[in-house]
Parts: C-alpha cells; structure tokens; sequence
C-alpha cells in the first residue's frame, strides 16, 4: 500500500511508519516538526519507500500518485504542548482533519482519525466505553485539544455518512514508550527524565488520580489492525491496567533505581480524576489486546531515555 501518515515524526507517528515500512508499505509522511523531532525519522532518510514532506497539513497535503490509506496523527498531544499552540492545535483538528479526509474521499482511501480518550473529557462513567458521550469543558484549559479532537470526530462521521469515505475513529489512551520528548509534560518522561538525572520526582495533587497506560507497540499492532479492518469504531485503544498517579512515579523511581524523593506540585485545571478504556470492542472487532506488561514496558522506556541523554550529552560536548 501507499500510505500517507500526517504527524509521522512524532512520538507515535515515528513508530507507525517504522512499522509500516517494515511490512513492506509505501510510507508518506507529512509533518511541520511543531513538536516532532527530526531524530524520530532520521533513520529512515535513506530507505527509498520513505518519503517525508516538511509541511503543515492545515495548508494542503498534495501527493503525486496512488494513495490507499491516509492515517491522520498530526496534532500537538501534550498538556504542555496543546496549551502552548493552542491556535495550531484546534487548526489542525478542524482544517488538518478536512484537508486529509478530502484526500482519502479523492483516492478512495482507507481513513484512520487518531482521536483520544480526551473527548471522554473529566468522566463520570468509570471505565470508559466507547458509547459514554464524555464530560468535557468546552471553555476550560484543555479545551483547545479535546474539542479540536471531537469536531474531527464528528466531521469523519459526516464524511463517512455523506460522501461513503471509508473511515475508522480510534480513541488513543494515555500511551508511552521511547521517543517521547523528555520536556513534553506528560507524566512517564517528566518522571522517568527526573529520576535518572537524580532530581525530585513531581506528582500532581496527591497523586491519587488513576491512568492507565499503554506502551507504544501494542497502541501501533491496534492501529494496524484498524487499517487492515473495515471497522468504522470508534475504537477505543488503550491498556486498560489502571494505576494511581503516584503509584506510577514510585514505580518508575524503582525502576530506574534512583534513590530521590516523591513532591507534590498543584493539579493542573480539569485534570481528569480518572481514566480506563473499555476496551471489549476492539477485542471482539479486531482480536487486539495489549501485550506488554507495564514493568516491561517502562524498562524498554528507561533504557531509551538513558541513551538518549547520553546522546544529547555527546553532541553538545562535541
Ligand atoms: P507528537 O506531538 O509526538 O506528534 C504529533 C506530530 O504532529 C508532531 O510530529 C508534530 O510536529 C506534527 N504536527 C502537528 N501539527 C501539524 C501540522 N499542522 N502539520 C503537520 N504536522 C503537524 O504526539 P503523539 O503523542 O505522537 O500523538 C500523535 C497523535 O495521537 C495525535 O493526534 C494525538 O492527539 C494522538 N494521541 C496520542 C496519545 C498519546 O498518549 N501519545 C493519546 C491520545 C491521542
């Protein structure tokens, strides 16, 4: 297949096109490095299925030739990120989301919509399956993210219904694994980036808010599986071992054998109280589950964060 992913340099987008590569695809990627990082695809420059066009999607996403799938990632997907390109990010939802749904209606291509477990916003229904409508702020400091990610939503769904375009919505859970950035503000490289440089850990509020966090590979063998299917979803994708906030940073402390302590800094506002897929769907439509334990997970994370401090390390010495 010629498969065109929007935000492939980012933390997830990087992983799906090595992945999609590796199953013999096409890859184009389309990416403004807003928040991606040029080491992301580095390593693929020389491989001739590759082709990566430094471009905002909000503009216009061109391609010469066949297009069979267009997976849409784009989008800042961090608190910290989404809250400091807030006009970008409900830019790319609404016309990044337009642009490339337009693409895929041209070439009668296979849509996938990365949404998240945002749109689900502060719930009130605990675990969350896919038919709970959420309780989001649509004014509040997260707004800008979790609106931008259910107006694409809802304009998939009218594209689906209008136009017949063959589109699937995935609803991504909190997801974790190497080439994260370490200043991204999400809470495994903020904990994983201070414990390894022998700083005090910070968890928000008292901790007791719940995540539950998937490594990287397993959210990218779910998103496979929603391109190979005709699956419309959406689709929760996520793991649904549900732990405390603080719970997590004990563990990654642990982990990383670092002897520091634990402080407690202010919660950030509608920070949600907690957060589990339901992921029964996506079990029966598409056989997934995830497979990766999250001690596993966090030590293949441990490792990369540490070489890639030692990396940076190098390259400012030389
Ligand atoms: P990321 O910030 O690492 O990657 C996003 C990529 O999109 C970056 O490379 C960025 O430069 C690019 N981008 C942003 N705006 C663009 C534009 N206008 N034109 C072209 N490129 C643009 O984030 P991520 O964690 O890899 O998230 C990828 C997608 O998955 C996002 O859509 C996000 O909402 C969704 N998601 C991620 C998670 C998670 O836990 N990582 C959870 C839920 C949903």
């Amino acid at each position: 297949m010629r498969v065109v992913i929007t935000g492939g340099a980012g933390f997830v987008g990087s992983h799906l096109c090595d992945r999609l590569l590796a199953e013999g695809h096409h890859v184009i990627c389309f990416d403004n490095f807003l928040t991606g990082r040029h080491s992301n695809v580095a390593h693929l420059r020389s491989e001739p299925r590759f082709e990566l066009h430094c471009q905002d999607v909000t503009d216009s996403v061109d391609v010469d030739g066949r297009v069979d799938a267009v997976l849409h990632f784009a989008s800042p997907a961090s608190p910290v990120d989404y809250q400091s390109f807030p006009l970008e990010t409900l830019r790319v939802g609404a016309l990044g989301t337009l642009r490339t749904l337009e693409l895929a209606e041209q070439h009668g291509a296979r849509f996938v919509l990365a949404s998240t477990s945002e749109v689900y916003g502060d719930p009130t229904v605990h675990p969350q399956p896919e038919t709970y409508w959420g309780n989001v702020n649509p004014i509040g400091p997260r707004s800008m993210y979790d609106e931008a990610k259910r107006y694409s939503e809802a304009l998939t769904t009218t594209f689906r219904a209008a136009k017949g375009t063959n589109t699937a919505i995935i609803r991504i859970f909190n997801t974790y694994g190497p080439r994260m950035r370490p200043d991204d503000g999400r809470a495994i490289p903020t904990f994983v980036t201070q414990a390894l440089s022998g700083n005090p850990v910070t968890v928000a509020g008292d901790g007791r808010q719940t995540r539950s966090v998937c490594y990287v590979d397993d959210l990218v063998e779910g998103i496979v599986r929603t391109l190979a299917s005709d699956v419309a979803g959406p689709l929760n994708i996520g793991n649904p071992h549900e732990m405390s906030v603080l719970e997590l940073a004990r563990l990654v402390i642990d982990l990383c054998g670092a002897d520091v302590p634990i402080v407690f800094v202010p919660r950030p506002g509608d920070d949600p109280m907690v957060r589990q897929p339901d992921i029964v769907r996506a079990r029966t439509e598409l056989g997934w589950n995830p497979t990766v334990d999250i001690q596993s997970g966090l030590l293949r994370t441990i490792s990369w964060f540490r070489a890639d401090a030692v990396a940076a390390a190098s390259l400012m010495t030389d």
